[in-house]
C-alpha cells in the first residue's frame, strides 16, 4: 500500500535576543548547555515519534522553525537533521526549509544544513532600513542580511524565502515600498509579507500604550498590503495565500499543508501536530520538555480529537486563506455534502457584502474580504 505523506515541523526555541514585538515561544540569552540539552531531548523525541509515524508516512516537507534555528551550532543542526533521516523516510523531492535570522548565520552552518538535505532557506529580514530594524529590536543590520543572502546563494541555495513586515510604528508607505522593491531586486523565490499585530505584554505594545510610539492606522496598513500585492504580481510572483507570494514552482509545500488540512507532525517545544483527525501539541515548558527525553514526563501536553464540525470549520477558514479559495468539489468530496447545504445563508450574506465571491468553481475572499478576513472566518466557526 502506498504510504501517505506528512510534513514535519521542528521547533528550535532560541533567539539571540527577543525582538520588541515578539510573543513567539522562544528564549533569548540561553547558555550553550541549555541548547545542548534541548538538542538531545529533541533527538530523543524524533526517535520516539519516528517509531509511531515513521513506518506509516512518507515525509514530503520538513520545516525547521523557531525561534532561530540558525542559532544552533553547525554540529547540532547536523545531528538533528541526521536524526530526522534515521527515523523518517523522505520523498526524493522533499522540501526541507530552515528559518534563519541574519546575524545568526554563517557559511559553515549553510554548508552543514545543505549537506543534510535542507534545500530551502527562509530568512527573517523584516525591513531593509537600519533605523526601522532598530524600532523592531532586531539584532541585524541591512548589511548583515545582504551578506547572508549572498552567502546563501554562493553556498548553493536555489530556493529562498524572505520574510518582510509592514505597518509597524515609524514605517511610512515609502519605506515599505523601498524595502519591498529592494528585496525583489534580489529575485528571491518566495516572499512572505505580514502586517505587524501588536501582541500584549511585548515591549512594542507597551510603547504603543504609553504613547512613545504611534500605531499605523488601518487605512495605511491596508494601502501597504494592496500596494505590495500589486508590486509582487507585476514582478511575476503569484499571490497564493493572504500573506505569501511565490515565483512559479516555488509555493511553500509545507505551509500549504496547514491551509489544506493535510497531516503534519510537530517536534520540539510547544510544537503542534495534526494527524489522523487528531490535533495534539507538546509541552511549552522547557524543563518539562527536557525531562521528557529521559521518560520523566510526557512530551505531549494536549490532545483534541476533531469532531466533524471542527474539521469543517477548520477546512473553511484555513482554505479561505488561499487566494484560490475553497474548491467546491473538494469540499463535497471531503464532507459528502454541498457547501451551500451547510453554509448557504452565510455565503449569500457575505457575498452581498462584497467579502466573498464564487469563481472558477471555488469560494474565495474578495480583496475587501481579505481586509476583514477574521470577520469572514467567524461565519464558518
Ligand atoms: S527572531 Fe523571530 S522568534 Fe526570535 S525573537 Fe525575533 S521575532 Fe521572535
Amino acid at each position: 500500500m502506498q504510504k501517505r505523506t506528512i510534513g514535519l515541523y521542528v521547533h528550535i526555541p532560541f533567539c539571540a535576543q527577543k525582538c520588541r514585538y515578539c510573543d513567539f515561544l522562544s528564549f533569548a540569552h540561553t547558555d550553550a548547555s541549555v541548547r545542548e540539552a534541548y538538542t538531545r531531548a529533541l533527538i530523543a523525541e524524533i526517535g520516539q515519534q519516528g517509531k509511531v509515524y515513521g513506518n506509516r508516512f512518507l515525509v514530503d516537507s520538513v520545516f525547521l522553525g523557531g525561534g532561530t534555528p540558525s542559532l544552533l551550532s553547525a554540529g547540532q543542526l547536523s545531528r538533528i537533521l541526521a536524526a530526522l533521516s534515521r527515523s523518517f523516510s523522505r520523498t526524493r523531492d522533499c522540501e526541507t526549509t530552515m528559518e534563519a535570522n541574519p546575524g545568526a548565520l554563517d557559511a559553515r552552518k549553510l554548508e552543514a544544513v545543505l549537506t543534510h538535505g535542507v534545500n530551502r532557506l527562509s530568512i527573517g529580514v523584516q525591513s531593509l532600513s537600519d533605523a526601522l530594524l532598530r524600532v523592531l529590536g532586531r539584532i541585524h543590520t541591512r548589511a548583515d542580511f545582504l551578506a547572508n543572502y549572498k552567502a546563501a546563494r554562493h553556498a548553493g541555495f536555489a530556493n529562498i524565502n524572505l520574510d518582510l513586515m509592514f505597518a509597524f510604528p515609524m514605517q511610512a508607505l515609502a519605506d515599505w515600498r523601498e524595502t519591498l522593491t529592494e528585496a525583489l531586486d534580489l529575485r528571491p523565490e518566495h516572499v512572505s509579507f505580514y502586517s505587524l499585530q501588536p501582541e500584549e505584554a511585548t515591549p512594542l505594545w507597551a510603547s504603543l500604550r504609553d504613547g512613545t510610539l504611534a500605531a499605523i492606522d488601518e487605512d495605511t496598513d491596508r494601502e501597504m498590503y494592496h500596494d505590495a500585492v500589486r508590486t509582487l504580481t507585476r514582478a511575476g510572483y503569484a499571490h497564493y495565500e493572504i500573506s505569501n507570494a511565490a515565483r512559479p514552482g516555488f509555493r511553500c509545500r509545507h505551509n500549504l499543508k496547514y491551509w489544506s488540512m493535510e497531516a503534519y507532525l510537530g517536534l520540539g517545544l510547544g510544537a503542534h501536530s495534526y494527524a489522523d483527525g487528531i490535533r495534539f501539541s507538546n509541552t511549552c515548558d522547557p524543563d518539562a520538555y527536557i525531562a521528557a527525553a529521559d521518560g520523566r514526563a510526557p512530551f505531549r501536553a494536549h490532545t483534541h480529537v476533531n469532531s466533524l464540525e471542527d474539521c469543517i470549520s477548520e477546512y473553511m477558514f484555513l482554505g479561505l486563506r488561499r487566494i484560490e479559495g475553497v474548491l467546491e468539489a473538494d469540499y463535497a468530496r471531503h464532507f459528502g455534502e454541498e457547501l451551500d447545504a451547510r453554509f448557504g445563508g452565510e455565503i449569500a450574506r457575505l457575498t452581498r457584502e462584497g467579502l466573498l465571491e464564487r469563481a472558477d468553481c471555488a469560494l474565495r475572499l474578495t480583496p475587501r474580504g481579505i481586509d476583514v478576513s477574521n470577520r469572514v472566518f467567524v461565519a464558518f466557526v
